[in-house]
């Protein structure tokens, strides 16, 4: 079975020379290659692999609720139909997360971010993307509350990132709550010529990441990213091979 771990680079802190040593492991979806994705299941596992950080997706249910799911209909990971945005969270957590991937996994559920932050929260690193922020009015709002609530928007709350592919969304969410850090990602689809330097200045405004597509890293990418002071963190790293080359690209 192929890991679906990713790995990621960030830069050096000021003054640090080498990257080798600030190479960050980040579970996508939790450890997803071991176990159904978006789960408790899959959030232990990265624990147990010793991640650094794991990655969620977050949406939200029908009553407003903040729920942990890729897809923005349940029909993939779960035993349900539908689109998350339709269902309640009670509808939600009556449907099975886990047998899809092994029987082993049955009865795996949709956890609420909120179960994932009291859970996790302190114990590895939670890297939270929200999906789809056009379909969710005010899910900034509700993200930043659930951190805040938690004291994880103090230092001493535990290690977490706020990404989107949405961009007013990561900005928003950065005016909100602006200790908490933020990244943006980067489709290849999006930005098939690149990246330019004007559109990497106004990330450095509000972010602390930038997360592109794996396609899109070269050196020359990583150094401009760099010298804007923000770090790296590409996805999706699957292989040794894609691991090297990103490692030589700093
Ligand atoms: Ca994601």
């Amino acid at each position: 079975m192929i890991s679906l771990l990713t790995f990621c680079f960030p830069s050096s802190p000021p003054g640090g020379g080498g990257s080798a040593n600030k190479f960050l492991n980040i579970a996508h979806r939790g450890a997803s290659g071991h176990a159904p994705e978006n789960t408790f299941a899959a959030f232990d596992k990265a624990v147990e692999m010793k991640a650094d950080y794991f990655e969620l997706d977050v949406q939200m249910s029908k009553d407003g609720h903040l729920v942990v799911i890729h897809d923005t209909i349940v029909d993939r990971t779960t035993d349900g139909t539908g689109e998350v945005k339709d269902l309640t969270l009670r509808e939600l957590k009556r449907l099975d997360a886990g047998k899809w991937y092994g029987p082993e996994f049955a009865g795996e559920r949709i956890p609420t971010l909120e179960e994932v932050l009291d859970r996790y929260r302190g114990k590895i690193g939670i890297l939270i993307e929200i999906k789809e922020p056009d379909l969710y009015p005010g899910i900034e709002e509700k993200v930043a509350e659930a951190l805040k609530e938690r004291n994880m928007h103090r230092p001493k709350g535990g290690k977490v990132i706020v990404q989107s592919f949405g961009h007013d969304t990561t900005r928003n969410f950065h005016r909100i709550l602006p200790s908490v850090p933020v990244g943006v990602l980067l489709s290849h689809a999006d930005y098939p010529d690149g990246v330019t330097d004007e559109k990497l200045a106004s990330f450095a405004d509000y972010a602390d990441y930038v997360n592109p597509s794996q396609l899109l890293v070269d050196e020359d990418l990583v150094r401009r990213i760099h010298t804007l002071g923000l770090q790296i963190t590409p996805y999706t790293i699957r292989t040794q091979e894609d691991a090297d080359r990103m490692i030589t690209a700093g």
